[in-house]
Order: C-alpha cells, then structure tokens, then sequence
C-alpha cells in the first residue's frame, strides 16, 4: 500500500530533473499509479501545479519539512507506460531538457490540460457502476469527490470505465444529412402506384428508395443529389408521406477513411538485391537484436517494399511497427501504400491532423487496435507496446531534429526504443546523412547497398546549365533555352514534368531603386517577403505582415521593385512561355489549406496537369510513372548559406528531386540550372554518385574539424535587451571553458547569424568536441540555473542542424 509518490512538477521558472514527494491521500493510496497526472500543492503559497506519477512506496521519504499532499487525481489509468516514463527521464538528460516537457512532448494535445474530460462507462452495468452514474450516460471529471475518484480508479482497473477527451473540433465537423429507407420494396411499389403520373420526382424517389430498401446504413444526402439530382426538399416531401427519415450523420475522424476499406495490395516478388535486405532484417528481429541497419538505395530502388516485407514479418509475429516518415514526405502516396497493404491496422500520425483525428489515431494505438503507426517526427513516441521494428526513411531529413525543447532527434529516440524492445531499426535513405553513413563505415550500423532500380531502368541522365553562359544570350533568368525546349516536347508527348524552385513567395524582397533601401521585418535581422496571393509583405519568422509599399520609406522614391524568384512568379513567366500547358503549383502557399496537398497531387496522378512546379516539397517520394522530365531552375540556392551542411542539403535535394523523372518504364531526364556547375555537389550528383560526394565530403569535414568527426553543442542567450544576452553568452563561455579540455573546440561566442527574431536578440555559442566526460555536468548545470532569470532564455542544442 503506497503511501508515498514520486512526482515530476510544471513548474516553468524552476524547472528541475528531480521528482518532488508527496503524500497520497488515504482515499487513493490503494490505486494511484505510476505514469497518471495528478494536481500537487508546490512551493511558497502552494500554487497548484500539474505533475506527473512516476514512482510510489511505502516507506516515508527522507525529508526533513512537512510533507504536501497530492490535491487531486487526474487520469484514471496511466497515460504513459513505464518505457515511455523511463525514456522521458533519458531524453531528459540527453538533449538538457526538462523531464515534464519531454513528457508532455509524448502526449497529443488534446490531452494537455485545457480540455474537459468525461468518464463514461464502457462494460455492463454493476451495482457499483450504478452507484456513481446514477443513471446518467458520463461525468463530467472535473465534479468528481476524491472518493467518487477512488472507485473510478477501481473501475478502470476492471475496464468497467473509461476517460474520453471532450472534442472540441468535433463541433466544427459538419455532420452531413443522410436517408433511411422505412419500407420495404413490396410497400414502395404500391405506394408508387398511389403518386399521379406527372409527379416525376416522386418516382424517381421512390425507385431509388426501392433500389436501397435492404440498406442498413443511412444513405448520404449529397451522394444521392450527386447521383440523382433529389434534394433535401424532395427528402422532406418524401418523410412526410412515411418513406423515409431524414438523420444527422456525423462524419468520422478519420481522414482515411476510404483507404481502410480499399482493396488490399499484395506483396511484390523481391528483387535479389530487395531479398537481401529484407531477409537480414527479418533475421534480426528473429533473433531479437537491436541492429540498426541503413539502407542506402538509389532513388527508385524499392525501398518502400522492403519496409513493407519487414513489417509484414513482424506483425506475423504478433508483434509491432513503427515507421517513421519526414513530414514534407508523408505524401498521401505513401500513406495509401502502407494502408493498401495493412488496412485497418495502420495508425496514421502527423500534424497535418486536427487535434481530434490526432488524439483517435493515438487511443487506437494505446488500446493495441493499431499494429502499424506511421508517422512525422513526434510519431516516434507512439504508444506501441512490442514492438517489433521500426523504421525510419529518407534518415537524413532535418525535419526529423525538433527546434524546441525538447531538441531531440528522432533518430537517436528510435535506437533507444529499439534498445529497450531488442528489435532491429531501418534507416533508409538514397543519400544518407553524414552521420549515418560514418557509423555504417565504422560497423555501427550494417550498410546494406541497393544500387539497382526496381524496374532495372537506368538512373536519369542529368545534364547541368550553366546560367552565366545563359544569361549571355537570353533575357530570361529562370529559363535556359534547353529547359523550354525539353518541356515543349513533353508537351508535344504528353509526358509530364517536375520543376523544383528552392524557394517560396512571389519574390523574395523589395528594394529602392533609388537608395537601395530594403524593407525590414520590425521585429527581426530579416528582409520582407512579398506575398502576391494576399497582398501583403511577410516575416518568415515573427508572421508579422504588412502593406505593400508604393514608396521607399527611406527616400519617399517611387522606384520600388521586385528581386529575387518565387513560385508564384515563376509560374505566371511559364504561362507566357508555355502558354498551352497546364500547371499545378505547389508550394506553402498553396497547400496550407487542409487536404490541399493531397488534391494537388491527385489531379497530377490524374494528368490534369503537364506539369507541377513545386519548392523542395515536390522532391520526396512522388512516384508519378509518366514524368519523364525533372528541371531544377536553381540549384544554387542552399550552397552560399553559411552552414556547413550546405553542400550536403544541396547534393542530398538534387539527387532526390532527380529521382522523381523516369520512374516506370519511360526514360527519364534532369534538367539541372546552376551558376556553379563546377562545385563538386552538383557534379557528383550529376552522376548520382553518393559514394564519391560521401568520400569528398568527409574530406572536407575532417580538414575543418566538423561532425561527424567532431560532436557539437551550441548554446545560445537571448533577450530582448542586445547588451543583456551578449553578457549572458560570455559568462556562460567562462563557466564552461575551465571544464573542457585541451582537445576540444569552442566557437565564438558571436550574434548570430540573423542576430533579432521577434524583438529578440540571440547570441551563441558552439562547442567542438570528441570526448569530454565534464561537459555533460556543467551544461546540465547550466540549464537548471539560468532558466528564465531576469528575462534570459538559454537553450544548449545537442548536434543542431541548424547554426543560423
Ligand atoms: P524508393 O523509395 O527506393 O525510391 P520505391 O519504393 O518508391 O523506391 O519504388 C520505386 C518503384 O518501384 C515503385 O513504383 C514500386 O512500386 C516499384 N517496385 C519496388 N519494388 C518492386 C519489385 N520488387 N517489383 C516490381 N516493382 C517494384
Ligand atoms: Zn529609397
Ligand atoms: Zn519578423
């Protein structure tokens, strides 16, 4: 009998890693488990904070005040099990996170703290269910008596009870009307034989009525208008005269709905280099090794069909799978792969989800109804119990790296739940990231090679333009003349194409022709963006958002204009160019809408288009069999920013959106526009050559002393005082400096590189280092003390990918 709890506080200006103790209350101290949130007095003034359970016992604590004692009990069954507490507490200490964030990292938001709870029954009723419900069909959680509580926990443990999340969004859903036919067929023909001739609607109804006599289910109103042109005012006419009843159907949330119920794909013969794979992995999982594998593929080498053996093999075990996808590559394309294949056991997770769909998808899960859970980053933390593989493609995207606390990478999340479940992990990728390959290199990880596509079609030829010479003898610059006269003869074939712009926006800034004045961002170190489609001037970063100016603000010059390259611009320079072909854009700006992305793509697949030109969202995992020709209008784009990865971005972007030509049994060809065809990333991903850039790359790397020969840290300070967080940024350099050693590397301290965001300046650190034992300590240290003291926020970034 626990008497005595370990809880994690939310406590923001004083976030520790250590539990508090409590006392439980007499009524609960037979059912209070570990991993439920409980309401806990803290500190001076008892404010009452959340907390989470994560340790119980029976012998008084050693501590020498009077101890508080826990207000209230929040869940009636644990909401995260003993791997997920165990892992909070090592992501913790891992990425110098608080344990309550990583916590509330794992759970979906419906389940934070703002939204009302009910407890309903799920079994039969006993007479102890009776007692509390009294009738009624829930309760509402937040009335309950403590000992109402206590025997709710009781209940649970018996699943006689269950909390459900009131769904505020499943207000906005709009229920559709429906139809139920209340006669039978017999009874439709004599009442049609009553209706007068020249009521032609009315037999129309009738017929149709007769035709679904049999059907349970209510029939959808505007399907029914779509097939037969009857309206709601036929249906009312039609209820009146006792054919009929007219229902609110409220639609279910789940977005795949219709994939769930579409026919099942069988698995594809393997090729020889596919069967390799997927038996090494199977035989990993046989053995219950936590063996990570990284499958390095070419575009089009059928990665995904070993992904989907590999999960076959492990749900035959009864066990389950976890695959994880970049966001940006959660394409509806490949959700309808792994449903088509898995059906209704799939759970899918990311954040294109409403908050509702999101919280259904994880109960599934949580109540084992979901063997497979594919997912974005966050989806790592799914609750799946055996699991038996996990998964995660294209390893090398950097949406896989949370900015915010916790700044965890969902790749070293992945191993350690592999670790804890002795299952093996698949890192697939056409162009893996630095780190990996290193560790496949080193024999961390077992490298397994797929050099051939599915379809033993070659890879694309890619031919790279030089934009200087261009420039020389067209006026165009988003056009080379090569580029125009390929897309035409797709045209004349009907083939289609892909055009990739790393960018987004209609241009990307406005200058004073006059004083080369440009418009600043108020509360940032960042120029403006122009945004055709709503008129108005953006900041990426704040979202503050303005005019359009018609004067320098500077010189009050009329002279302003447009630079820089964006979707929306190229798209109205193709329509001149190409004035007959038909173009789908894609970009932020078009796909924000909910469901937007996917229709986009549809009506792609559907060739109501000849061409799609996208930013970088457009180059992971489309599988289009009739684009036979990729252009990319700049490839230069990424490689001046001053991050050392530039080069790896710009090989890894290319070689991916290269791979979206010639997929089926068509050739396919890249068009590549640069000004830098000489710099060895567009060059060797003109031969599609990963080994040769990986080898160079490293080079490069080990002459700079940068990962992964090196592990890095950055820290950062910032305030909104300029002078406050470069102060800050020296003393922490101070204080870590003493407790490194000579090997190691420190980096600055320098503004960086937009030093303002959001009335903010930010000032930073990196620490280089291979080995150091002290490092650890004092920035764990460091991050316990200077939590938000005198308007300072600190943040210390395990491995960042990103230094701007
Ligand atoms: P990757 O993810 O490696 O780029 P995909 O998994 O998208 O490649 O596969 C490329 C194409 O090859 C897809 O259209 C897929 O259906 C097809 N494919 C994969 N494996 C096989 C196979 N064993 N036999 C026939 N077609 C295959
Ligand atoms: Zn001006
Ligand atoms: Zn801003």
């Amino acid at each position: 009998m626990a008497q005595f709890a370990q809880i994690i506080v939310d406590v923001p200006t004083l976030q520790t890693n250590r539990p508090y103790d409590y006392a439980i209350p007499l009524v609960w101290q037979d059912q209070l488990q570990v991993g439920i949130r409980v309401v806990v007095p803290f500190g001076k003034g008892s404010r009452q904070v959340q907390g989470f359970v994560v340790g119980t016992s029976d012998t008084p604590p050693d501590y020498a005040g009077e101890l508080k004692t826990i207000a209230q009990v929040l869940d009636l069954q644990p909401v995260l099990n003993t791997e997920l507490l165990a892992l909070a507490k090592w992501l913790a200490q891992w990425t110098f996170a608080f344990q309550i964030s990583c916590m509330q990292t794992m759970l979906p938001s419906m389940m934070k703290a703002s939204y009302t709870k009910k407890v309903r029954l799920t079994g039969a009723a006993t007479p102890a269910t009776a007692a509390i419900f009294n009738g009624q069909a829930e309760l509402d959680f937040a009335d309950l008596a403590p000992e109402t509580i206590k025997q709710l926990l009781k209940l649970q443990r018996q699943n006689l009870v269950e909390v459900d999340y009131q769904v505020h969004d499943r207000a906005k859903i709009k229920t559709i009307k429906a139809i139920q036919p209340l006669l039978s067929v017999a009874e439709y023909t004599a009442a049609a034989a009553k209706v007068p001739a020249n009521a032609k609607r009315q037999h129309d109804l009738l017929a149709y009525l007769s035709a679904h006599a049999t059907t349970t289910a209510p029939l959808s109103l505007p399907q029914i208008t779509a097939e037969t042109q009857l309206t709601l005012a036929h249906m009312h006419t039609g209820a009146d005269k006792g054919w009929l009843r007219i229902v609110d159907l409220e639609t279910y949330r789940d977005p795949y709905a219709e994939l769930a119920t579409a026919p099942r794909t069988q698995p594809l013969t393997l090729t020889a280099e596919q069967a390799t794979a997927v038996e090494q992995i199977t035989t990993a999982g046989q053995q219950q090794q936590a063996k990570v594998f990284l499958v390095e593929g070419v575009t089009g080498s059928g990665k995904t069909e070993i992904y989907l053996q590999s999960i076959q093999a492990a749900i035959a075990k009864g066990q389950t799978a976890l695959m994880l996808v970049p966001e940006i590559g959660l394409t509806p394309q490949m959700v309808t792969r792994v449903k088509g294949r898995f059906g209704a056991h799939v759970a899918v997770l990311h954040s294109g989800l409403s908050n509702g769909e999101r919280y259904d998808e994880w109960r599934r899960i949580e109540r084992g109804e979901a063997q497979v859970v594919v997912g974005a980053r966050s989806a790592v933390f799914a609750p799946l119990t055996n699991l038996g593989l996990i998964i995660m493609d294209e390893e090398h995207e950097s949406s896989y790296k949370q900015d915010d606390m916790p700044r965890y990478h969902a790749r070293d999340v992945a191993l350690w739940r592999a670790r804890y479940h002795h299952c093996p992990v698949v890192l697939g990728s056409a162009t893996p990231s630095l780190e990996s390959r290193s560790r496949a290199q080193k024999g961390v990880y077992q490298l397994i090679r797929l050099k051939e596509r599915a379809n033993h079609q070659p890879l694309p030829e890619v031919t790279v333009v030089d934009m200087k010479d261009e420039l020389k003898q067209t006026k165009e610059d988003n056009f080379s003349s090569l580029l125009l006269q390929e897309l035409h003869k797709r045209l004349l074939h009907q083939e289609q194409s892909v055009l990739m712009l790393n960018r987004r926006g209609f241009s990307s800034f406005v200058m004073c022709r006059d004083c080369g004045f440009v418009l600043k961002c108020p509360n940032c170190d960042i120029s403006l963006t122009l945004h055709m489609d709503t008129h108005s001037m953006k900041c990426h970063y704040c979202g503050h958002e303005e005019a359009i100016p018609q004067v320098c603000a500077n010189c009050q010059s009329r002279k302003i204009r447009y630079y820089g390259t964006g979707t929306q611009k190229v798209e109205s320079e193709l329509k001149v160019l190409l004035p007959e072909a038909r173009i789908l854009r894609m970009d932020v700006d078009t796909t924000r809408r909910k469901g937007a992305h996917a229709k986009i793509l549809r009506q792609f697949g559907n060739h109501q288009a000849d061409i799609l030109l996208g930013t970088q969202m457009i180059a992971k995992g489309l599988d289009f069999p009739d684009v036979t020709l990729v252009g990319v209008l700049n490839a230069d784009t990424a490689l001046g920013l001053p991050d050392f990865r530039a080069s790896e971005r710009t090989f890894q972007l290319l070689t991916q959106v290269s791979g979206r030509a010639g997929r089926a049994d068509k050739k396919g060809e890249v068009i590549v526009q640069t000004y830098n065809p000489e710099h060895y990333a567009i060059r060797l991903a003109r031969h599609h050559d990963y080994e040769g850039f990986y080898q160079r790359e490293m080079t490069l790397r080990h002459q700079a002393g940068y990962p992964p020969y090196y592990y890095t840290i950055l820290v950062t300070a910032s305030h909104e005082e300029e002078n406050e967080a470069a102060k800050k940024i020296f003393q922490l350099m101070n204080q870590v400096k003493p407790a490194l050693s000579p090997q190691a590397v420190l980096l600055g301290p320098t503004p960086r590189a937009i030093a303002r965001v959001n009335k903010r300046y930010y000032y930073q650190m990196v620490i280089k280092y291979k080995h150091e034992p002290q490092l650890e300590k004092i920035l764990t240290q460091i991050m316990q003390e200077n939590q938000a003291r005198n308007g300072i926020q600190i943040s210390i970034d395990r491995e960042p990918l990103s230094f701007i």
